[in-house]
Parts: C-alpha cells; structure tokens; sequence
C-alpha cells in the first residue's frame, strides 16, 4: 500500500478534480472517478471502492497516469489532461517504495 500521506494527496486532488468540474459544469451529476485498471492496482485501490463521498471508483479502460471524472453530463475529455501528474507522482513514489534498501538486497553471487 502507498503511504497514507501519498493517497490522502491523490484523494485531495481527485475532489479538486471533482469540484472543479461541478463548477463548470453544475448540470451534470458527478457519481464516479475513472483511472485504468493498471493504476487502480499499483495505487493499491479498489475498484468499486467509494474513494469519496458518493463517488465511486471505476476502471474506464482510458490512458494510465491520469483520472477521469466521471459524470452524467455530455462533454469531451478535457478533464483528464491537468492530473496526469498527479496519478504518476503517488504511483511512482510507491514503487520507489517498495524496492529494498541496498543493504536489505541479498548479495549478488557470480554463477557457479
Ligand atoms: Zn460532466
């Protein structure tokens, strides 16, 4: 799992995203976030998982390093392009994460 710190960053942005988008667009009901399967499994996420209140989470099936808001409105993709940061920064710190300290690495050995 990412650090806490990082998630809580990535949900603060995903409800900007959000309140971004019902400001310009108050018509529209926003019901979830969208990101490719690909980065719902390295941010440690669910899918089907509600990632914000009466927002829940989606594998759309778009570009990876990006989310979508999701609504009910009918408006072209220009949401996506602004967090695309976002979504590699959180996922990248994690896999920065998970490999080992150099002195935890088992030492190389030369083939017998
Ligand atoms: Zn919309």
């Amino acid at each position: 799992m990412p650090a806490a710190n990082k998630i809580a960053y990535l949900l603060e942005r995903l409800a900007q995203g959000v309140s971004a988008h019902d400001r310009e667009n108050p018509s529209h009901h926003t019901w979830g976030i969208g990101m490719a399967h690909f980065d719902i499994e390295r941010l440690g996420l669910e899918e089907g998982e509600q990632i914000l209140p009466g927002i829940v989470l989606q594998s759309d099936g778009g570009v990876t390093g990006a989310f979508r808001v999701l609504c009910d409105g009918d408006h072209d993709a220009g949401l996506e392009q602004e967090d695309e940061e976002v979504v590699d920064a959180v996922a990248e710190s994690e896999r920065e994460l998970v490999i080992p300290a150099p002195s935890q690495r088992p030492p190389l050995q030369p083939p017998l």
